[in-house]
Parts: C-alpha cells; structure tokens; sequence
C-alpha cells in the first residue's frame, strides 16, 4: 500500500473510529478530484493508474485482490472503484456482485477494467451495476474522462440526494408546522364554535327574555305586539276575523297596597296561568305590564265571538283565588276592538281595545265593551284638549272673573265668588265644567287650584273690608293633602284675613273619605277660614251630610230656585234647607237668581242671600271697584 494510501486510511480512521460501515451515504469528495479505489491483481498495472491519477488530483489507493478490496470498501469510503476483471481470488463480477449489495450505482460507480475479448463479462457486468468499463491495456485519457465523467453523475446524484434531503427536511418542518398550525386552527375552530354556541344560547336567552314577562313567564307587549302585527297579515291573506280584548284588573291597587306587592305579584302569576289554561289553541295571550293583559282572538264572527270570550273571562277572573293564605276576589274590565275598516295595525287596534276598555272602567267596571270609532274621537278631542289646556296654564292664559252674592237683608254685596275662564285663541271660551274635570284628572287641579287661590286673595285684598272672596275647590285638591298648605300661603302672601276667604267645597267630598275630609275642613275652618256647601241639592243630596260637618253656608243649586215657581216639591226641599241651616247658624244662598219673580220666592222660603244674573254676572277683576260704586246699597 503506497504512503497516500496509508495516510488516507489512517487520517479516515482517526476522524471516525468508531463510525458504523455506512451505507451509500454521499461522501463529500475531500482530496482535490476524488478518491479512487484501484483493484487489480497485476501490481504494475495498478501503480501505473494511481500515479497517474494523483497527478491528476485524485487520492487513488490500490487493492491486490477483491477480498482486500471488499476489506477496504468497509472501513473507509471512496468515490469510486476502478475494478479489475479477472483477478485470482474473487473475480470481477463477484466483487461487482458484493459492492451492489452495500452501494448503489450513483453513489458508488464501479468501471470494469476488461480485456479487449472479455465483452460478454462486459455485458453480464453492467447489467449487474457497473457504470462504465475500459479495456486493457488502459488509455488513459479514456480513463481519465470515464472516471471523471462518472464522478461528476456521482457528485449529480449526491447533489440530487441531498436537495432531495433537504427538500424531505423543509417538507418535515413545513409538515410539522402545518400539523401544528392545523393544530392550533382545530383549537381555535373549537373555542370559536363553543364561543358560537354559548353566544346561540345567551342570545337565545335574552330573545326569549325580550319577549316574555318575567313574573308570569307569558309574552309581553313587544311579543304580543308583534304577534298582533304577524296575526294582522295573516288575516290579510287567509281572511277570517280578528279581535283584541284588552284586560284590566279591577281593584288590584287595593290588593297591592293592603297585602304587599308580594301578593299583588303570586296573584297575577295565578291569574296568567287561569287565562292561559282558558283560551283556545291559537289565541295569544300576553301581559301588557302592571295589572294588564290582552287576548288576540281568531274567529269567523267578530264581535261576537270576543263578548263571549269576555264575558266568560270575567267570571273566570271573578272567581276567588287563594293565594298566600288569603282569599281574593278580583274584577276585570275588558276592552274588545275588532280589526277592520281603519283598525288594522297593531298599535291603532290595542290603542282602540286600550280606550273601549277605559269605556267598560267608566261605566262601573266588571263589563266589556266594544270599541266604537265615536270613541276615539272623543279620546282624540280630549288628549287635543289637555294639550291645550296645559299650555295655557304655561302661557298663564287662565282668568278668573268674579261674581257678587249679596245679602238679602241689607240689600248689599256681601262678597263675591271666583269662578275661572278659559278663553282659548282656537276652542273659543272653554266652560269650567269640561276642563276643571279634566285638570281633576290629570293632575293638574292643584297648579291651577293654587294659582286661584293665590289671585283671587291677591284681588280681594284691595276689596273693601266686609268683602269676601269665594273660591271653588274641588275634592281632587282636598284629597291631594296639599290645600291646606297652599290656603295658608295664599293668605300669608295676600295678607287677607283668613275670615275674608270662603272655601266652596260640593257634596261629592262625603262619598270618599268623609272623615279625612270633614278632618281637613275642621283645620281650615280653625284658620279662621268659612267653608260653604255649593250646588247643594245636586248629585249625592243627603239632609244628613248637613249635619255631619259644620258649615257657613249652603248654597242652594240653582235647579231649585229655576223650579221655585213650578215644581212644590222644590219650593218645600229649599224651605226645608233654610230650615236647618237656621238651625245650625248656617247661611243660605240661592244660586242662580235671574229673575224678580224668583227673588220673591227666596225670600219667602226663608234665604239669607242671593247670587245670580239678577244681580250681575261674573265679570273681569277691573270691573269691581265701579259695580260696588254703583250698586251700594242694592235694592233687592
Ligand atoms: P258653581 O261653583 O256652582 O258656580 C256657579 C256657576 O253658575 C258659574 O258657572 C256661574 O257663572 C253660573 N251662574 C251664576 N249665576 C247664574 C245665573 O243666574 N244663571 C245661570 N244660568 N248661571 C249662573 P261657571 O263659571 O260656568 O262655573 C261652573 C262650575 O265650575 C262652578 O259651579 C264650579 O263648580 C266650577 N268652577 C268654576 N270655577 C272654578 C274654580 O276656580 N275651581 C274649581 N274647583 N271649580 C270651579
Ligand atoms: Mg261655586
Ligand atoms: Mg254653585
């Protein structure tokens, strides 16, 4: 074995000892072009290739035989074999035979070395995995480009190998990361359908509670709204008959208010399922909020069929229900509006049940009514009305005008009542009697109650001293608890004395909390103040209410003084009334008075002063100072 050879071998075997026999693992060509295995058995003929190719650059180390060679083969790696074919030992093909079974083709080239008469071996050699071959006796030239031709396919093969290796490796890292970014995707398609699926529900969750009543679990308005406006068009298109019966409790304040909302809530939670257990499969029933619900009712014969349902409703409802220990008897009010003519969207029709069932309320609760189109008319004039009428109470387009009552005896104005006017640029002259009810109604009987009792005491101040001043006040102000703060202010901010001020309250304030009442005007009356009983007569006309509160005078309803002349029974409640007032040490008015003839008559039933046309009509504050001037003293 030459030095080269035996430096390479041994620098091979020092760099990697223990290394396993690898197996067609591209070899980096280290040592300029290559290194080359020379087996022949014919020692000259290797030396003369070995030199030659290390001229050219190539490590070449020599093999006397194919065992050694073999040998060689396994402890160290060259770039190819330069193989001699017959050869005492093992031949050619034998070696060729071994070296296949451990490296392929490209990566370890075999060239046969041949006798020029050896072709068949050629042949039987490349067909067993030699790459090329040359004959004997060697060209080197020939040799020399064989060689280098089947290194540079081997360095192609090894380049190949190793881009097809670090193709595998980049394809693995872009595998890997590809299974991890699925991974991560999968995750996150997970959390998102979960995420989905939760927000599904709590949506699911808040529709539901959109739409239903929490105490009773049936639908609210919105629901019922909208399942009023799905019923509408299907109505449209599949005809039949449609109807709303709007339901309000009656007396469920009282209940509310004496045994707890507590109560108030498990009744109305019993009284829904009693309607829902009621009605018919495809009739809607939904709350309304506080004490009321309304039905949506399919039928073929509107009204018809809903007063029925109404009036079965209203005995269901009727019926005790024992709820928290307690017995409870509730009413109802129902309002029916059929769908038709200009009733047929939703809001327009529960606006029309709204406003029948307000009816059925009005004329005595317990009852149905029908809704008829005359009475949203009259809503519509009322609520134009209330419009007005609160803007001329911020516009301070109230009036007062004061009418004389004088006392029969001395024939002189002894006072004079506060009456108030509305003149409005658009209605005209308002009377009292539409809109104080109305005030009464909506709340507002107090602003404009105050404000009257505030000018009218202002006015009066500047009256002479034996004149009065009698202002109207309606049991809505007795009731609201405020009236006797605002006379003591009206009185302090005047500086009238408080016997100066008459207060004119009517019989209605016995049918509701008589004694509350009686108990207030019992404080007025210790101010100092004089209270009357107007239009008496009217109304709720009791004897007995006479007696069961001190009053200053009665003020007889002008009805009476209008009958004085024809009607005996008048004539003999009037002297009955003058009677008892005598006897109380009360005074008696006669309202009304327009003629001498019923002046005449008043008098002979024992009244004590008079008010009326006969003696003037209300007039504006400017004109008192010339009718006191003009009239002392009056001669009735
Ligand atoms: P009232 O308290 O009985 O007032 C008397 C009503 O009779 C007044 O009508 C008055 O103008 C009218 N009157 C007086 N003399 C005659 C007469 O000889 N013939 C006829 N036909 N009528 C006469 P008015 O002003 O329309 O008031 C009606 C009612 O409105 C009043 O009845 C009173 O109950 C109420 N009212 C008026 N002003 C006020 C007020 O400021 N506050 C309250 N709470 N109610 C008021
Ligand atoms: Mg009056
Ligand atoms: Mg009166």
């Amino acid at each position: 074995m030459s030095t080269a050879s035996s430096t390479f071998l041994r620098r091979s075997a020092d760099a990697a000892p223990n290394d396993p026999p690898h197996v067609d693992k591209p070899t980096p060509l280290v040592g300029g072009a290559g290194r080359l295995l020379i087996v022949d058995d014919i020692r000259e003929n290797r030396e003369i290739l070995r030199r030659r190719f290390e001229r050219h650059g190539f490590h070449a180390i020599e093999a006397s035989g194919g065992v050694e060679a073999l040998a060689l083969l396994e402890r160290a790696s060259f770039d190819l074999v330069l193989l001699d074919m017959m050869m005492p030992d093992l031949s050619g093909l034998q070696v060729l035979e071994r070296i296949r079974e451990q490296h392929s083709p490209g990566l370890l080239p075999v060239i046969m070395v041949t006798a020029k008469s050896q072709s068949e071996d050629v042949v039987d050699a490349l067909r067993r995995g030699a790459n090329d071959y040359i004959t004997k006796p060697v060209d080197f030239s020939i040799a020399l480009a064989r060689v280098t031709t089947q290194l540079d396919r081997k360095r192609a093969e090894e380049k190949i190998q190793q881009m097809n290796a670090e193709l595998a490796r980049a394809n693995e890292v872009l595998e890997s990361r590809v299974a991890a970014r699925t991974q991560d995707l999968v995750h996150s398609n997970e959390l998102l359908r979960s995420e989905i699926e939760q927000r599904e529900k709590s949506q699911a969750i808040s529709v539901h509670l959109a739409h239903h009543d929490a105490l009773t679990g049936i639908g609210n308005r919105l629901l019922l709204h909208k399942q009023l406006g799905e019923a509408l068009v299907h109505r449209q298109r599949q005809g039949g008959q449609l109807a709303v019966l709007f339901i309000d409790l009656d007396g469920f304040k009282t209940i509310n208010d004496t045994l707890g909302h507590g109560t108030g809530d498990s009744l109305l939670k019993h009284l829904a399922s009693r309607l829902k257990n009621s009605l018919r499969e495809g009739d809607k029933l939904g709350r309304l909020g506080g004490d009321e619900f309304a039905v949506i009712q399919f039928g073929q014969e509107q009204p018809k069929e809903a007063t029925a349902l109404a009036t079965r409703l209203i005995q269901l409802i009727g019926a005790p229900f024992s709820v928290d220990g307690h017995d409870l008897v509730i009413g109802a009010s129902i309002g029916i509006a059929v769908a038709e003519g200009n009733y047929q969207d939703s809001t327009q029709l529960l606006r029309a049940a709204d406003l029948a069932m307000y009816r059925a309320k009005a004329d005595g609760r317990g009852r149905f009514r029908v809704f008829d189109p005359q009475l949203d008319r009259l809503a519509q004039e009322r609520r134009g009305l209330e419009t007005a009428l609160r803007n001329a109470i911020d516009q301070g387009a109230l009036e007062i005008h004061y009418q004389p009552f004088a006392n029969l005896e001395s024939g002189r104005i002894s006072g004079f009542e506060a009456l108030c006017r509305w003149n409005d640029p658009q209605r005209g002259f308002v009377p009292p009697s539409s809109f104080i009810p109305l005030a009464e109604e909506i709340g507002l009987i107090d602003l404009i109650g105050n404000w009257i009792l505030q000018r009218a005491c202002a006015d009066a101040a500047n009256w002479p001293e034996d004149i009065t001043v009698a202002v109207n006040v309606s049991s809505a102000q007795l009731k609201s608890g405020q009236l006797f703060g605002a006379v003591e202010a009206a009185l302090a901010a005047s500086g009238l004395r408080p016997s100066r001020l008459e207060l004119e309250v009517t019989e209605s304030i016995f049918i509701q909390s008589s004694d509350a009442n009686c108990a207030l005007l019992s404080r007025l009356g210790e101010l100092g103040v004089r209270i009357s009983l107007d239009d008496f007569g009217t109304g709720y006309s009791s004897l007995s209410y006479l007696r069961s509160f001190n009053f200053s005078k009665i003020k007889i309803d002008r009805s009476f003084i209008n009958d004085l002349s024809t009607s005996e029974s008048s004539a003999a409640i009037v002297r009955a009334v003058c009677g008892l007032a005598r006897s109380f040490g009360a005074t008696t008015t006669a309202e009304g008075v327009e003629t001498t003839d019923q002046l005449a008559h008043i008098r002979a039933e024992g009244c004590t002063d008079m008010q009326g046309y006969f003696l003037s009509r209300p007039l504006p504050v400017g004109e008192i100072p010339a009718l006191l001037e003009r009239m002392l003293p009056v001669s009735v």
